[in-house]
């Protein structure tokens, strides 16, 4: 079922792909669950195994800067220029999209979510492929993202058709995704690529909260949850129960009173604690704690798009 991303593999997977299957495969983000994005049947598998809201649109993967004129509408001077300036990597581009593209990709709206990864087991799979691919993360709609095939084994293994492992993923959270039309730029989650780096590019985006229409999974009510209950703390003394585990960026210095202790980052770096981020909370829910504290982290960089994740884990109803 797990397959190392070779050459060979690589090729069958886009085989299994062009056929209409679906294969899981590693990005620079979390692992994601691809199919045919030309492909209404395949896309709609995608749902199926996920237990996905079909209300819930879909990324479309792109190998290369071709595909943006194949399937969008018609592209903003300033999307074409953060394209430029991110891709590959974790930024997603919403933007108007042509007649060609599925309507079961795009929950029946008049845009596409567009990405270009950069993590090379990918680009070499799409490319292979022949085909944009549709890819949401490799997980139960609401769970925990995967971040190693491994973490996908356990949750979707008996019910997809390949999993390449390619190791764990480098950045460790989803892409950030930025709505353009001609209101300006807009931002619908926060991920991979810091809010200040597009703005540094852009200047100042607006967040979706002051939006209309919440298109986001981010914002729905919760998301990103284990099973064990999360409560953010702002002061280890906050952490009363027992038998609970600890999610810190640092290491704090008394952590007897946990059963289990995940540091996302010694130094305190924020990109490396992204990159863990997923895979310290699996391990929390795997240790059998009755509830996961997280202590607060700073809101600036990755810490942002963090946060984001862990208040949605934290609004899971008990
Ligand atoms: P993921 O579940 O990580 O694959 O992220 C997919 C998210 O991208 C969806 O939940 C949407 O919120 C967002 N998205 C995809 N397509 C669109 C679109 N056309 N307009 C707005 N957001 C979109
Ligand atoms: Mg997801």
């Amino acid at each position: 079922m797990i397959a190392a991303a070779t050459d060979e593999n690589i090729r069958n997977a886009a085989k299994i792909i062009a056929a209409g299957g679906l294969v899981a495969f590693p990005t620079e983000t979390v692992y994601g669950l691809g199919a045919d994005a030309m492909n209404p049947i395949a896309a709609a598998k995608i749902f199926e195994v996920k237990n996905r809201p079909f209300f819930d649109p879909l990324i479309v993967h792109i190998p290369d800067m071709s595909w943006v004129g194949r399937l969008a509408a018609d592209i903003h001077a300033r999307a074409a220029e953060l394209m430029k300036a991110f891709w590959p990597g974790p930024l997603t581009i919403v933007v108007k999209k042509n007649g060609t593209v599925p309507d079961i990709l795009t929950a029946g709206l008049d845009t596409v979510a567009l990405r270009m990864p950069s993590h090379p087991v990918a680009l070499a799979l799409l490319r292979y492929a022949g085909t944009p691919v549709a890819a949401p993360s490799a997980n139960p709609f609401g769970y925990l993202s995967p971040t190693t095939a491994g973490h996908v084994e356990a949750q979707l293994g008996g019910s997809i058709d390949m999993i390449l492992d390619g190791g764990p993923c480098s950045v460790g959270i989803e892409s950030t995704i930025i709505r353009v039309d001609v209101s300006g730029i807009t931002l619908l989650r926060a991920g991979g690529t810091p809010v200040e780096a597009i703005e540094s590019v852009a200047g100042k985006i607006s967040t979706a909260e002051n939006s209309p229409a919440p298109q986001a999974p981010g914002q729905l009510p919760y998301h990103y949850s284990p099973h064990t209950p999360v409560k953010i703390i702002e002061d280890i003394s906050e952490a009363v129960q027992p038998d609970s585990g600890l999610l810190s960026l640092y290491r704090p210095e008394d952590v007897k009173k946990f059963r289990s202790v995940e540091v996302l980052s010694e130094k305190g770096d924020l990109t490396e604690a992204a990159a863990g981020f997923f895979n310290c909370l699996h391990n929390l829910d795997a240790a059998g704690c009755g509830i996961i504290y997280a202590l607060k982290l700073p809101e600036e960089g990755l810490g942002r798009a963090i946060m984001e994740r862990l208040r949605k884990a934290a609004a899971k109803p008990i």
